[in-house]
């Protein structure tokens, strides 16, 4: 992600500083300069800080106070109010709410005895995540029978501490849409991407997302709703469930460009990591559109070697590396484009490749 808005950075004219642990990573490799450190190192911040006139982060593992400490010295216009929210599941789901918003019913779960009484409000089928530091499926278990309590899963992520149980909202699909804010708070919206997950991980985004008109529109007003509420800076992923009941529901915020969102950047006049810079520098908003009709899917490392072939037989897909040094299975190692004007024969194309098959 962090090379991806180094790109678009560097084609807008801008010098980029990456402050990362590993040597020559991937935004590394696009930037003009790198401080190697831990993210949490307080003296490289200081340094970034120092050389930067607007600093930004594109994950959520972000050391808020030491963001803050610098926060005298250079621009940060995210801020830090949004992570606090967005890195507590309680908490974002609470913002959510607050804001006249649907969501999954939760509750905080600090124990088995808490764990006992959620579920006896909430009901079953129920999911049980961590509060904070997972993603793709990583600290949560789905339990379907009052016996899965005793899982011990169920222990493994009641120990990691505060957590929280939600019910599981029954979906025709998963959407998501990013947002994008000036800060002077002008307002930009992606259109709405269906997603397609394997074992937690997003595999396809589809663009426009096979959903009623009706549904769209609700969708980007969530999006809107949200933007405004939070006095979002940069850009931000709102993943949804599309209802069977027929309404909206938010499942997540990405505070960041989103996986979902790569599709952009052959897609649509503007990509997602373009609006993120032009956002955090003030530049106007511009309105997006989407050129083509589009299918992304994603490359793990055990999709790698199989994709680098396809590359002789594809002509007219566009192929990104991200250039990681370490392949290791279900990590994200690139993408694959694909606009389309039939977006069923996409993804049979894909299917047929036989490169994503052995999940299936
Ligand atoms: P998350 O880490 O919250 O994004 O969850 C990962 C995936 O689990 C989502 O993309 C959904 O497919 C599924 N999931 C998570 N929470 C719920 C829920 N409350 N109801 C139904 N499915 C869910």
């Amino acid at each position: 992600m962090g090379q991806m808005l180094t790109f678009a950075a560097k084609q807008a004219g801008f010098k980029v500083v990456i402050l990362d642990p590993t040597p020559a990573c991937p935004a590394a490799q696009a930037a003009d300069e790198q401080i190697v450190a831990p993210y949490g190192d307080r003296d490289a911040i200081e340094r970034l800080a120092t050389q930067a006139d607007v600093l930004t982060y594109e994950f959520e593992n972000v050391d808020l106070a030491a963001l803050e400490a610098v926060s005298d010295r250079v621009s940060i216009p995210q801020g830090t109010e949004l992570l606090r929210i967005t890195k507590d599941r309680i908490r974002e789901k609470t913002f959510l709410r607050d804001s006249g918003l649907r969501t999954a019913a939760f509750a905080p779960v600090n124990s088995a005895d808490e764990l006992r009484q959620a579920v006896a409000t909430i009901g079953l089928p129920a999911i049980l995540k961590t509060c904070e530091g997972g993603y793709d499926g990583k600290g949560q278990v789905t339990l379907r029978t009052v016996a899965d309590l005793d899982l011990p899963v169920v222990r493994e992520i009641l120990v990691t501490g505060q957590c929280i149980l939600e019910q599981m909202v029954a979906f025709t699909c998963e959407c998501s849409v990013m947002v994008g804010r000036s800060v002077s708070g002008e307002v930009t919206v992606f259109p709405a991407s269906e997603n397609i997950h394997r074992n937690h991980i997003l595999h396809e985004s589809i663009v426009p997302a096979r959903i009623s008109p009706a549904l769209r529109d609700e969708a980007t007003q969530v999006a809107r709703i949200i933007a405004a509420k939070l006095n979002l800076c940069g850009i931000l992923g709102v993943e949804m469930f599309m209802g069977k009941d027929g309404h909206v529901y938010v499942n997540e915020l990405a505070p960041r460009p989103h996986n979902s969102g790569h599709y952009s950047i052959e897609a649509c006049d503007f990509s997602q990591f373009a609006v993120h810079n032009r956002a955090i520098c003030d530049w106007p908003m511009p309105e997006v559109h989407l050129l083509q009709p589009v299918v992304m899917v994603n490359v793990l490392g055990q999709h790698v070697e199989g994709v680098r072939r396809l590359i002789a037989t594809k002509p007219q897909w566009h192929f990104h590396d991200y250039g990681k040094a370490e392949v290791r299975r279900d990590r994200k190692m690139g993408h694959v484009t694909v606009l389309t004007d039939d977006v069923a024969a996409t993804l049979a194309e894909i299917d047929a490749t036989g490169v994503w098959q052995e999940e299936q």
